[in-house]
């Protein structure tokens, strides 16, 4: 990884198609604190390469303290843009030219385009949402979803599925604040409701039981989170014909998908949001087909090498 200090410094921007021949290599940025376990570098350079960009993919570590400096450095000709991830999508708003209604909506960034150096910024979490549930085949208009976590990603849950046209949305959360300022995102149309995570409460348990689809948007199960192993729904409270997502992808087999499959359940990993979100972000940067099978193989070839590594 090299670090974001050690780029050329900035030139004159260049407008026009941004992926336009220019006699020089180009670069996309990821900016983020920590990023070094990123998946995101691999099969970003993987697609680019697959499809002959002259651009590099670089994970640029940035301190809070430095992000506005990072942030001016994207308005540079050699930029095609970035990808924001935590602790900064909230963060960088506040710099960027151009956020657009859908970030705005979200409260957060994940994908900027340099345009002859302004900087357009949206978020592609939502398609990544949508489009990960739409290649399991699931049709999400007229459902009864319940969404566990209340953190960033889940901003982009509520968002995602009010578009899709779902019926009921129930937040489960443990921090009860947290999901109330979800409640807001909802708008007056869809029924929105909360429940407490706690196993012992009945809410929680008949909010799963009830809801064709159950999203899973904490950090629990992650592979060295703070509650690895662990799945926040018991297996039994899972039943045939529902689908299981969760936005978790270290391990791609969480405790949560497998508990939701021994009951039936239909799975879909966070891996597939990581990778579609991902590809809307490279058809904003290059203005091309992402090619989404490429992208998905390098990203599973990283968590593999990874999870051999450690
Ligand atoms: P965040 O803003 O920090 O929110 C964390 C959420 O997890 C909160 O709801 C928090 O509850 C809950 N939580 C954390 N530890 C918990 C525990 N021990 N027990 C119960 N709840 C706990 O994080 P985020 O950005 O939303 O990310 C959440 C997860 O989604 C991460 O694992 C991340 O890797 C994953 N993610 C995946 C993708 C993808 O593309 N697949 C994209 C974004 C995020 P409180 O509110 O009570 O603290």
């Amino acid at each position: 990884m090299r670090t974001w200090k050690s780029s050329a410094p900035p030139t004159a921007a260049i407008d026009g198609d941004p992926v336009t021949p220019s006699g020089r290599t180009r670069t996309i940025a990821l900016i983020g604190h920590p990023v070094a376990h990123s998946l995101s570098p691999r099969f970003q350079q993987a697609a680019l390469d697959a499809l002959g960009v002259d651009a590099r993919y670089e994970a640029w570590d940035v301190p809070p303290e430095e992000l506005s400096i990072a942030v001016e450095r994207l308005r540079s000709g050699d930029l095609l843009g970035a990808n924001v991830t935590v602790p900064h999508k909230v963060e960088i708003m506040r710099f960027v030219d151009r956020p657009d209604a859908l970030a705005e909506r979200v409260g957060a960034v994940n994908t900027i385009v340099n345009r002859g150096g302004a900087l357009e910024a949206t978020n592609t979490d939502v398609a990544g949402i949508v489009r990960s549930l739409e290649a399991a085949g699931v049709e999400l208009q007229g459902k009864r979803v319940t969404l566990i976590g209340a953190g960033g990603a889940a901003r982009a849950v509520v968002v995602a599925m009010r578009s899709a046209g779902i019926e009921r949305l129930t937040i489960v959360n443990r921090t009860p604040g947290r999901a109330a300022a979800l409640l807001d995102l909802g708008g007056g149309d869809l029924d929105m409701r909360y429940a407490p995570l706690d196993a012992s409460d009945g809410t929680f348990a008949s909010s799963i039981r009830t809801a064709d689809v159950v999203v899973q948007s904490t950090s629990v199960g992650m592979a060295h989170g703070p509650a690895e192993g662990e799945s926040p729904v018991p297996a039994e409270w899972f039943r045939p014909g529902q689908v299981a997502f969760d936005l978790v992808y270290v391990p791609e087999q969480t405790p949560f998908l497998a508990a939701a499959e021994a009951a039936g359940a239909q799975p879909v990993g966070g891996l597939s949001m990581l990778v579609h979100q991902g590809a809307e972000s490279f058809r904003l940067w290059t203005g091309m087909e992402p090619p989404v099978d490429v992208m998905f193989a390098e990203a599973r070839r990283a968590l593999a090498e990874r999870q051999h590594s450690t």
